[in-house]
């Protein structure tokens, strides 16, 4: 029997019998095998169309990630500037990411050292006052897959609710801000931070613990595990 190494189900699920397949035709289409290296498993994610649908721009993954990286930054999804570029945090939420981080651009986008998945590959949609949450289809079809051919990841970076809700199930808290506020309780493998948007700028600015405390730890930690 021939099993897929992107379910970790009991008992487990072959091609036939599958739900995950069922639920992604262009995946089912990929042989097995394909998946056994990151390589094959992100080009079939780049080829995902699981949630076209729903997807007012269609499906276009953004996503980086390397055997060798030690660092893993997991986001909300892309916004509309990211949807066309195609390049991950290529906006100014990205940019003061890099400078939370201490890292440039160069290196942040070196997919040897800095892996980015998102809880959503693809531009999910406007809602009333901002982005739609990221499609669920990608945690259920690809992220345990992605997360087990990345075994040298020392340092993720859980920014924002839905990736601190997944990551740290019953361990976090009812808010950001209180998930970021405990973050000595996840460190230093994990660290919760909020959205590097603009629109949070005046969060930023009122909670001085922020940089005082917890900016230093992730610099450092970040510099270290690229450069080090
Ligand atoms: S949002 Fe995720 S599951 Fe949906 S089409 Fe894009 S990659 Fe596939």
């Amino acid at each position: 029997m021939r099993v897929c190494v992107l379910a970790h189900c009991k008992p487990p699920m072959t091609k036939l019998n599958c739900d995950r397949l069922r639920l992604q035709p262009a995946a089912v289409g990929v042989p097995v095998k394909v998946h056994r290296t990151l390589e094959g498993l992100l080009t079939a994610v780049r080829a995902c169309r699981a949630c076209d649908a729903h997807l007012p721009l269609g499906p276009r993954p953004v996503l980086q990630a390397g055997a060798t990286t030690r660092i893993l930054i997991v986001g909300q999804a892309p916004g509309a500037k990211v949807h066309a570029s195609g390049v991950p945090w290529d906006d100014r939420s990205g940019e003061r990411l890099r400078d939370w981080m201490g890292i440039g651009a160069k290196t942040f986008y070196d997919e040897a050292r800095v892996a980015i998945l998102p809880m959503g590959y693809c531009y999910p949609g406007r809602a009333a006052s901002g982005d739609l949450p990221p499609r669920r289809e990608c945690a259920e079809l690809w992220l345990d897959g992605l997360l087990a051919r990345l075994p040298r990841i020392e340092l993720t970076l859980l920014i924002g609710q839905y990736a601190q809700a997944h990551f740290l199930r019953g361990a976090g808290h009812a808010s950001v801000t209180a998930t970021t506020r405990d973050w000595r309780a996840h460190a230093p493998r994990i660290i919760p931070l909020p959205h590097p948007s603009p629109r949070n700028v005046a969060w930023f600015k009122a909670i001085p613990w922020f940089d005082d405390e917890l900016l230093p730890v992730v610099r450092r930690n970040a510099r270290k595990l690229v450069y080090g």
